[in-house]
């Protein structure tokens, strides 16, 4: 069948890698798509905002399965739109994709179906948000209601920085996505992020990881989309994946299906590892990048197979997904001055040579300037390996990083450490 994949990012490298291995796949596109892509992919000039011109392509091309990479398009309706054409699409509709669409239907979910997650207010206005802080108290977490590119969040210790975030939300900064914000609960623990795939009513665990928000080495300096991850989380153990899935992720599905909002495609869970049991911190309604990187390369399962099972409601027909019981890891390497203002152009050489040394190197922000590969964005590479262990896997994928030749580059070196600390007691 023909396929085709939105986005154009590193995890819709490892995306279309895996789609193009299905016994099941005939041709494959990807809109737009990106150098490291167009290996398996013929690249598309669609522009996934016109959803109109996206099932066009589909009905002219046959297309038998589309793959929604990224949020923004899910949550604005695409799939609804090629759904509703008869199109099978993996991903959800709209008023689902609202998990990820809007903190406080998120939190009013929770409170509807008992599912455990911190304590919440959501307000619309300054003075309503001042009052809720006074109420929480510090340390106190606030958060625009809308996207906000990971940017929207303020995990504040002190009263002085919550207020300073909600006068900035409310200031106008994320736009839309701070009409409305959320005052909630600090929680503290481990955090670990946890994976289910459903059409809706069947729902099965698909993997766990762990990433690192974080720019610098030892978790300091600013966030950014994530500067690597690994899979599994050894720290979320069977005991807890079957508590995530029977407390948070299974009534979530359940409530949303009986609801009229049935979820279809992948559940991206969001977990902080409590002294009380893992509680639910967010929603994402698609993988995550760069965890989908690593989850990927364990991944045994025909990933064709598995996609349109979830588009066509047959989930519970097939086999669950089958994984590797290696470790993958992933190290991002980012232009320099990322997250902040990234160095475009900077040219990369080597990718061949890490590969021979055994790793996966998945192209996110790069792009080709007289047939040279340049740096197009600010998460530039994603070079993965896997391993017996965390510290087999890491040390594999950093003797990649060290064949390649990026000079306007920069990466953690430190990625997994959690666990390969863990492994070295
Ligand atoms: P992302 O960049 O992952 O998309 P987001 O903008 O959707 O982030 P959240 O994941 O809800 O926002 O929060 C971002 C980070 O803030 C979390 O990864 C976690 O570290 C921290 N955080 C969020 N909620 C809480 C909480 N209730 N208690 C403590 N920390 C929290």
């Amino acid at each position: 069948m023909n396929i085709l994949l939105i986005g154009s990012g590193g995890r819709e490298h490892a995306l279309a890698w895996k789609l193009a291995q299905s016994r099941l796949c005939t041709k494959l596109f990807a809109a737009p798509g990106n150098p490291g892509i167009a290996a398996h992919a013929e690249p598309v000039a669609l522009d996934s905002a016109d959803h109109q011109a996206v099932l066009t392509f589909c009905e002219e091309r046959s297309i038998g399965l589309v793959v929604v990479g990224p949020e923004a398009p899910l949550v604005d309706g695409l799939a609804d739109t090629l759904r509703g054409a008869g199109v099978p699409v993996f991903g959800p509709s709209k008023a689902a994709a609202q998990l990820e669409g809007s903190k406080g239907f998120t939190k009013d979910l929770c409170a509807r179906a008992g599912i455990p997650t911190g304590g919440y207010e959501r307000v619309t206005g300054e003075a309503a948000a001042m009052a809720a802080l006074a109420r929480f108290g510090a340390p106190v977490v606030i958060k625009a209601d809308g996207l906000a590119a990971g940017k929207g969040v303020t995990v504040a210790m002190t009263m002085a920085e919550a207020e300073n975030a909600v006068l900035e939300i409310f200031g106008g900064r994320f736009g839309a996505a701070g009409a409305e914000a959320v005052i909630e609960e600090f929680l503290e623990g481990e955090e670990a992020s946890f994976f289910a795939l459903t059409d809706g009513h069947t729902v099965v665990p698909f993997a766990s990881a762990q990433d690192h928000k974080r720019v610098g080495d030892g978790d300091t300096g600013p966030n950014t989309g994530g500067m690597g991850a690994y899979s599994p989380a050894r720290v979320l153990t069977p005991a807890l994946q079957g508590e995530a899935m029977s407390r948070i992720i299974v009534p979530t599905v359940q409530t949303l299906a009986r609801e009229g909002m049935p979820y279809s495609g992948v559940l991206f869970l969001g977990l902080m590892l409590t002294r009380t049991g893992p509680q639910m911190i967010e929603y994402n309604c698609r993988f995550g990048d760069p965890e989908c990187q690593v989850m990927l390369l364990r991944l045994e399962s025909d990933l064709v197979e598995l996609l349109l099972a979830c588009a066509e409601n047959r989930l519970g027909a097939i086999d669950p997904p089958r994984f590797s019981d290696e470790t993958a890891l992933t190290v991002v390497m980012a232009a320099k001055g990322y997250p902040d203002a990234p160095a475009k152009g900077g040219a990369i050489r080597g990718i061949e040579a890490a590969e021979q040394a055994g790793a996966k190197v998945f192209h996110a922000g790069t792009a080709l300037a007289k047939g040279a590969l340049v740096a197009n964005g600010g998460r530039v590479l994603n070079v993965t390996a896997s391993g017996a262990t965390v510290s087999e896997a890491q040390a594999r994928a950093y003797a990649a990083v060290d064949a390649i030749d990026f000079a306007d580059g920069f990466c953690r070196r430190d990625i997994g450490w959690r666990e390969v600390a863990r492994e070295q007691a």
